[in-house]
This record gives structure tokens, sequence and C-alpha cells, in this order.
């Protein structure tokens, strides 16, 4: 495709001319399909239509037979080709696919977007676009049904920078580094960091960086004493001197009255000129708080101040029962301010986010997070914290982090320009200030080394065959991020070594020679046991005469022989074809040959716990948990010992990787929550992190016996959006764990340990019951009325309280139902296809007795209810 055929597609979605950064990669040869790309841009100046014009690029084509009119409008076909579009979090991926839908789906392209489970049968070829998550992509890479991704020919990575990331950078490095050795175009869009030549160096990639931005950002600070803001202007990461011959150029503001808010003048003073302000505060708490400082009521037309009431009474109607974050966020809708932070609900952060890009909401105040690539512009980013908590103590923002939040500044076409202020807290601190305000960015460093991230990859990697022997593991570190950065790769080796041990010491992967078939058993037993030792010791071990005599030489045919005696086996290993018999090998070609024919293969368990995407490390406590209760003495007919179980594999789940952080243990529940592990044998509650897991798996046991979220608020002090995505985690933790459980038993390890198959039966069963009152956040007894979409766990149980316990109840107590559910019952007739016509439901405002009479805003009513 060239330049025109190319703006022909991005007329049809309003885009007639390419901005300064987006002529630069054109020119730079975007087009050319085997050129990679590091595109380093600021926030918001366009890096998602580069992403496109490189995907259009590979998945479209002009079709052949063209009636040109004279417009110059042509039609255009999907390619075969796929694209894939990964971004770093979920609420994104949403975001990308409902803009890609809109602009590409009338071009015929259909756009997939995969973000559920790791294991789902989900059918990802039919898709032409595809959006997911690098955890998502790692996931596919491994498996064996997945052969669409050869159609895949361009990668676009949205925030490649999050390499950085020490969770899950390592997980992005490792996607990175087999694209890179496939025939596919990466593009790499990213903020502004330290090193992105080096970043390009590796990726073999066209570095494309600028400044250019579509509104211009004035960047200052500000000083509450003073009640002024000094705007500076930076060049190159300096400081230069403004028009008025000096380095700073000083507004005064104007004084609203008194407020609550240190920094209420420097809002109202934008608000007031029909701007919008973000507030970046360093804690959840205190983004609230600063939000409930602020009232804007005065400023608001009445139109706005009763949309706004609308939105506010919304909110409170989200959660079943609305909590106390529910309430503060609904009050202070109602003066035009919001806040938002991870606590809140997928929904209500949809409401305020939606609200504030419609000009109603004048002020977010937030934490960092909302900086992280939503679409969010304003006309004034303030930093109101530049330090936060950090585990630890009080440590500055990252730079970069303080970039990507005053980039937010300046709306195209609605602000003059967009002004990133930080508020400065003491005199003293002024110099580091303006240092962060200069912006200097820092360079990113390989995460890979993570353990958890290498037990994970190198356990994938020897399930899908990808990597099968030592050699190939070090030589996959070779082409790592890692190994352009540090130069080499061998000091990971110590550290891949130490997770292969940690995977064959618990059954996760055997060493599997390339055998023949008729070798003894017990040969191989030996063998592995040795080999195990030679991973675990080899500097000592491998000192070439402790090795070579005797255990290893060729024949004539260059096969590699293992055993000195005469019934020694021959094994053909791959790649040792040219070495002679009787040759002399020096260590570093002992050590080779040795690393090519250590090969390794993942068992029954290693199996489950690379396609369930788990890490290796949680899928052990899982299953030394179903262990250690599978030996105890347990009386199945004793109601008591299906909550102890219950509780105990609960317990074995949450010690999961994927559950962390945990919730945090104070010293006034420190011992109640002691007393109670010991009350259930278990031993281990002398570390903290175990009580900590303890308590993380007695709150999902609150969830499963129905606890609203505000119970669990007031209790736990964990808010709605953190609460769903630990749910979410403990979700696909309990599917993995019937899985790991059906390994357990397909290895026979139930019969090793003697364990009864009654008491067997009996923990399957709990472990099936767990799995469907996790999904359902219910007791067993609802599961078949919570099948009913939108039902929900609070009227499910409400229909139950009235005797209306399955399916075929709804059918047959119509209504009952309406009684008990009220209007929503209509839905469900709906959705189970239950004739309704014969019932009235009838409250103060709804009279329905078929649906063609059902009146406009009675609908409308309805609607709001999902
Ligand atoms: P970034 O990904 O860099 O943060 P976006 O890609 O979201 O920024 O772009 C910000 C806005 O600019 C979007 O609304 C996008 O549609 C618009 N935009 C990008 N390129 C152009 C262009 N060439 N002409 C007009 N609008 C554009």
């Amino acid at each position: 495709m060239n330049k025109e055929l190319l703006m022909n597609v991005l007329s049809k979605n309003g885009i007639e001319n390419l901005r300064p950064p987006q002529e630069k990669v054109l020119k730079e040869g975007i087009l050319e399909k085997d050129k990679n790309f590091i595109i380093s841009i600021p926030t918001a100046s366009g890096k998602t239509l580069i992403g496109e014009m490189a995907f259009i690029n590979h998945v479209l084509q002009p079709s052949k037979s063209q009636n040109n009119n004279e417009t110059g409008d042509l039609e255009f076909l999907p390619s075969g080709k796929k694209a894939l579009f990964i971004v770093p979090l979920k609420a994104l991926a949403t975001e990308k696919f409902d803009e890609f839908r809109e602009k590409y789906n009338k071009f015929g392209l259909k756009i997939g977007i995969s973000i559920g489970d790791y294991d789902s049968k989900e059918n990802l070829s039919r898709y032409d676009i595809i959006i997911m998550t690098s955890e998502k992509l790692d996931s596919l890479m491994r498996k064996k049904n997945t052969t669409w991704l050869n159609d895949v020919s361009v990668v676009i990575i949205d925030e490649i920078h999050l390499l950085g990331d020490k969770e899950r950078g390592g997980t992005l490095e490792i996607v990175l580094t087999k694209l890179k050795m496939l025939p596919i175009q990466i593009i790499g869009l990213s903020a502004t960091i330290g090193n992105s030549e080096e970043l390009a160096t590796w990726l073999n990639a066209k570095l494309v960086v600028d400044t250019w931005r579509p509104v211009e950002l004035k960047k200052g600070l500000y000083h509450p004493d003073e009640n002024k803001v000094d705007f500076y202007k930076i060049e190159d990461y300096k400081v230069v001197i403004c028009e008025n011959g000096k380095n700073k150029e000083c507004k005064n503001l104007k004084n609203y009255g008194s407020s609550k808010s240190e920094i209420s003048n420097l809002i109202l003073d934008c608000i007031k000129s029909s701007g919008s302000c973000l507030v970046f505060c360093s804690s959840k708490r205190n983004a609230v708080s600063e939000a409930k400082k602020n009232d804007l009521t005065k400023y608001l037309k009445e139109t706005e101040k009763e949309e706004l009431a609308e939105i506010s009474s919304e909110i409170l109607n989200i959660l079943e029962k609305p909590s106390k974050t529910c309430e503060q966020l609904s009050e202070c809708v109602k003066k035009g301010v919001a806040f938002h932070h991870a606590g809140l609900a997928m929904k209500q952060r949809k409401l305020v986010e939606d609200a504030f890009r419609k000009r109603l909401i004048k002020v977010i105040c937030c934490t960092p997070t909302l900086s992280a690539g939503l679409n969010l512009p304003c006309r004034r980013a303030i930093i109101r914290d530049t330090k936060r908590f950090d585990g630890t103590g009080f440590s500055n923002i990252p730079n970069m982090e303080i970039q990507q939040c005053i980039g937010r500044a300046g709306r195209p076409g609605l602000d003059p320009y967009g002004e990133g202020i930080i508020v400065v807290k003491k005199s003293s601190e002024v110099g580091d200030n303006l240092y962060m305000l200069r912006g200097k960015p820092e360079e990113i460093y390989s995460n890979i080394s993570n353990k958890k991230t290498l037990r994970i990859f190198i356990l994938g990697s020897i399930f899908s065959g990808e990597i099968v022997s030592f050699y190939q593991l070090k030589q996959f570190m070779k082409n790592t991020f890692y190994a352009v950065q540090y130069g080499d790769y061998e000091k990971i080796v110590e550290d891949i070594k130490d997770e292969v041990i940690f995977l064959m010491e618990n059954g996760f992967i055997e060493y599997g020679f390339e055998f023949d078939n008729n070798l003894k058993t017990d040969y191989k037993v030996e063998k592995e046991e040795k080999i195990l030792n030679y991973v675990k010791y080899s500097n000592e071990e491998l000192k070439p005469s402790a090795y070579s005599i005797n255990n290893i030489s060729f024949d004539e045919n260059g096969n590699l022989i293992l055993g000195n005696s005469k019934s020694a086996k021959n094994v053909n290993v791959k790649n040792t074809k040219n070495e002679k018999k009787g040759k002399k090998y020096n260590y570093e070609e002992y050590e080779l040959i040795k690393d090519k024919s250590t090969t390794f293969k993942s068992t029954k368990l290693g199996n489950v716990t690379a396609q369930q995407y788990i890490d290796p490390l949680s899928a052990k406590n899982i299953s030394e948990g179903i262990l250690s209760i599978s030996k105890d003495k347990i009386d199945i007919n004793d109601p008591r010992s299906i909550s102890d179980v219950e509780k105990r594999m609960l317990y074995f789940m949450c010690k999961s990787t994927e559950l962390r952080p945990l919730l945090r243990v104070n010293k006034y529940e420190y011992e109640d929550l002691v007393g109670e592990m010991m009350a259930f044998d278990f031993n281990d509650c002398e570390e903290y992190d175990n009580i900590c897991t303890y308590k993380t798996s007695k709150m999902i046991r609150e969830w499963i016996n129905e606890a609203s979220e505000t119970d669990i608020f007031e209790k736990y002090k964990v808010e709605a959006g953190i609460l769903n995505y630990k749910i979410e985690q403990i979700k696909w933790i309990s599917h993995a764990t019937r899985e790991i459980f059906r390994a357990l038993e397909m290895s026979g390890t139930f019969e090793e340990f003697n364990c009864d198959t009654s008491i067997k039966t009996f923990i399957k069963k709990t472990i099936e019951d767990l799995q469907l009152r996790i999904e359902y956040g219910a007791k067993s007894d609802l599961v078949e009325l919570l099948g009913v979409k939108n039902l929900g766990r609070v009227r499910a149980r409400k229909l139950y309280n009235s005797d209306i316990k399955t399916i075929a109840d709804i059918a047959t107590k119509k209504e009952l139902v309406v009684k008990s559910i009220g209007k929503i019952a209509y839905k469900v007739f709906e959705e189970l296809k239950i004739p309704y016509d014969d019932i009235i439901i009838d409250n103060k405002d709804i009279k329905i007795s078929s649906l063609d009479k059902k009146p406009k805003k009675i609908q409308k009513t309805l609607d709001n209810f999902f």
C-alpha cells in the first residue's frame, strides 16, 4: 500500500491530514512491511493512529474490481493477513475495541478482543485485528491449536515502555523476543524514555522520536502560599529564558474565597474559563479527600446540576447496597467533582469518565493510574503530590509518570493550550519539583530475571515444545533485551537453573532424553537424578575429569553414548552428529554437549499449569494443599468436614501469587487470626505472609457466603474495584485448581498417597462446588438460578426464599416471581423465553401487560436497571 491508498482509507474515518510525527514515520518507511519501528512521541499526539496506519497496510488491500469514480474514492477489502494490537490493561482493550470496530467494520474487517480466561476455547481465527494483553498473547503462543497466528503479519505494542515494569515487563520481553524471530513487523508505541535507542537496537527497529504536540503544553509550579503559578519554558529537558528575559513567567491567581483545599484557587481559575482539571494525588484516600474539599455547585448551570444529580443517583444504585465509597462519590458528583481510583467498580469509573468527557464533571481527583493510557484529556493537569508511599517509605513518583500525567493537559480543538502544573509543598522542594517538570525520563531495564516470569516462561516453552533443552533456553536468552542491556546473558543462567530445578523438584517437568523407547526405566530414572544433580551442582560436578570419564562418549556415527558399561545404550542426540569418537573435549565443549542433550518435557501437572497460565509456584501450593487434605482423616458424613475442607482449600488457593497483593493484617487482628488458623491446624501461622493469606481467604469466604460489597468494605476495608479484581483472580485460580486435581488424579498421585477413594471424591466435589460458588459469589443452592443472566445473587436469593428454586419454578410461579423481584421479572421472562402477557407487572410507575404496550419512558427506566 502506498501513501495515497492509506490516506484514502484514513479519510473514510475523517482523517484528512497527517500530523508531523505521523508524516515522519511514513517517510521513515512504516509501510515497508519488514521494517520494525519504535515510536516515541508525547501522549495524545496521535500514536494510536500510527498503529492504525501500520495495520491498515497489512490487513486491507484495494479491491481489484475498482470502478474508479471521480471522487477518487476506492473500495478496500480484507487482505487475509492479521494484526495484533497489544495493550497493557483490559480497560484499554475495551476502549480500543470499540474504537476500531466503529472505524474498521465498514471495510469488512472483523475486530476481536481477547481478554478473558487464559484457557478459553474462543475461536480467534475469524478476526482480522485482535486486541489483547501481552499475557494473553504469551498464553496463546504456547497453544497448539493457534495456527491462525501464522497469518499475523504485524503486531502493534501500545505503551511498549512497560517492558520496564517490575511485575509484568518480563512477560512482554519474552513475547517480543519470540516475535522478533518471526517474519512479523513490530511497531512499538512508547512514551518518552531515557534509552529508546537501546530498545530500538534490540528490536532491530527504526527509532522515531518527536516532541510535537497537538496543543501547546505550558509547564508550571504552583505556590499555594503566594497563590501564583510560575510557568517555565523548557526545551531539551532544560529551562530556557522566557520572552520577558527571565527564566519564568509568573501568573498571579484570583482568590476565590476561603476553601478547605489548598489548591481550590488553582482549580477554580481553570473552571471559570470553561476548563477542566485532573488532580493527581498520591493515594486513593488523598484522591477522595481532595475531591470532597471542592464544591463547584456555585459554578454549575441548572441543566448541568440536573444531569449530575441523575449520574449521582446512578452511582448509588450500582452495587447491591451502596457502600461508603458510592455515597462519597455520589455526593461529590452532585457538586461537579469526582474521584477516580482502582477502588471504584468498573461501572462507576465509566460513569465518571463519560461525564468528564461531556464536561459535566469538571474536576477528577485521581491516582496516577488514570494517566496510564486512558483517553481523558483536560485543560489543566495538576500534580498535587510528587511522592507516594512505596511500602516502606515515601519516594518520588518517576519522571516518566509525571510527564504522562501532565501530558494529559490540552484538549485538541477545545483548549488553546494545556497546563501541566506541579504543586510546591515546601519551598525547599522547588529544585526537585523543577527537575520533575523538566522531565528527563528514566531509562527502562529488563525485568526478565523476575523469578515468577522465568518460571512461567520455562514451563510454558517446555510444554509447547518451543524449547526442550538447557542449550535452547540459553540461546533464547541471547536474544532478549536483557542480553543487549547487560552485554551478555550469562548472569541470568544461574537464575534459569534455579527455576529449572524448582520445576523438576516439584514435578512440573522431567528429564526427557531422546532415549530409544526400549531403554529400561530404572536406567532412565538414574539418569534423571544425575541430570538433576548436574543442573544443581554443575559448577562442581561438571569438571571434565569428573564428568567425561565413563559417562559420555561417542560412537563412530557421532551418536552420544551414555554410561560406561557394555550395556550402555546409544542415544541419538540432535546436533551432535559431527562429533567424533576419541576426540578430547574441553570444558566448554562438554558443557555444550551436555546442554544440548539435556532435554526436558512437561508432566501432567506441568501441562495443566502451563495451560491454565498460572504461576508454577501457585500450582505447587495448590497441589500440595490437595494432597495434605487427602492425607487427613476426613469424616465425609460430618457436615463440618465440608466446611473445613472448603476453608482449607480456599486458603491454599489464596497462596497463589496471582492473588497478590494480599490483604494486610494489623496488630489488632493479628492474634484473633492466628487463633483461627491454629484451630484449623494451619501450622504455618508464624509467618506474617500466611496470616495475610488467611485473611484474604476469609474475605473470599464471606463473598461466597453472600456478604455484600458494602459489608466486605466495612469489615475488610476493601473497595468494590479491588474486591472485583480479587474475585476475578480467584475465579481463574479456582478453575485451575479443578484442572490440577484432574492432573493429580490422572497421574495416580492419590493412589501413591493411599488416599481413600471416598475421600478423593469428597475433595473433588468440594473443589467443584467452590468453583461454582466463586463464579457466582453465592452459596451452592443458588447456582441454577444464577445461570439466568442479570438476575444477580441478591435477587436470586429473594426468589429462593420465596420457594422459587429452579428455572422451572420461575415458569410456573410467575406472579410470585414478580412479587419477589419486581419489574426486573420482565427481563427474566424475556431471557428465558417465558411468555408473560398474562401477567401484569404493577407497581407505582409501571403497568405492563404486553410487550407492545410498553411506553417509552418505562423502557428507559428499565434500561437503567442493567
Ligand atoms: P496517543 O495514543 O498518542 O495518546 P491518540 O492516538 O489517542 O493519542 O490521539 C489523540 C487524538 O488525536 C485522538 O482523538 C485521535 O483521533 C486524534 N488524531 C490523531 N491523529 C490525527 C490526525 N492526523 N488528524 C486528526 N486527528 C488525529
